[in-house]
């Protein structure tokens, strides 16, 4: 069974030499959908609590909200980051709090302090599914992830990798050790 969670992103980007609006920088509020599989816990009588889903994604994928989204070739991003740094905001403001932790894989690294996520690929809704299952892939079982952003739309099914040990009591994942974070449950 798959238990699904839903999260807003918004973010700005640009489709770097695309031949068409999407060339000129603009915004969007993205929702992203993950579905996660496994047997159902029958202690708590669920697949995975989704707002423990949406925790566990938001932690990382806030970098990515309030956040610029360009590809690494792009040449608004050192102009981007001339402008953040003569205004003295390149590395953090006090307002800049919603930091996820940096992050840094081969298709996306994140520079929390200034709210800006770098590319390999254009940030479509399909490069935003790669991207997105590459950050999370090892912390949720995820066999679906679905994206739209205005009128885009994608999604992709993955292989189900894992059966993960759950607290029979909360639901949410054991650590290393059996035990479980939340309520202290050991197996
Ligand atoms: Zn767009
Ligand atoms: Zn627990």
């Amino acid at each position: 069974m798959r238990s699904i969670a839903t999260l807003d992103l918004q973010y700005a980007h640009r489709f770097y030499g695309f031949k068409g609006e999407a060339q000129y920088l603009h915004g969007h509020t993205g929702v992203l959908t993950l579905e996660v599989e496994d047997t159902i816990n029958e202690g708590v009588n669920m697949v995975f609590p989704c707002n423990e889903i949406q925790k566990t994604a938001w932690n990382i994928l806030k970098n990515f909200d309030h956040a610029l989204v360009l590809r690494e070739d792009d040449p608004l991003l050192p102009a981007v980051l001339r402008v953040y740094e003569a205004q003295g905001i390149k590395d953090g403001a006090p307002t800049n709090q919603m930091k996820g932790p940096a992050f840094h894989t081969a298709l996306a690294t994140a520079y929390p302090e200034c709210r800006l996520v770098v590319t390999k690929e254009t940030m479509t809704v399909e490069g935003m599914i790669k991207i997105v299952y590459d950050l999370l892939k090892d912390k949720l079982n995820i066999v679906k992830i679905t994206f739209t952003s205005g009128v885009n739309a994608a999604t992709e099914e993955f292989e189900s990798r894992k059966s993960m040990d759950r607290c029979p009591w909360c639901g949410i994942a054991l650590n290393e050790n059996g035990v479980c974070p939340k309520c202290g449950y050991k197996k």
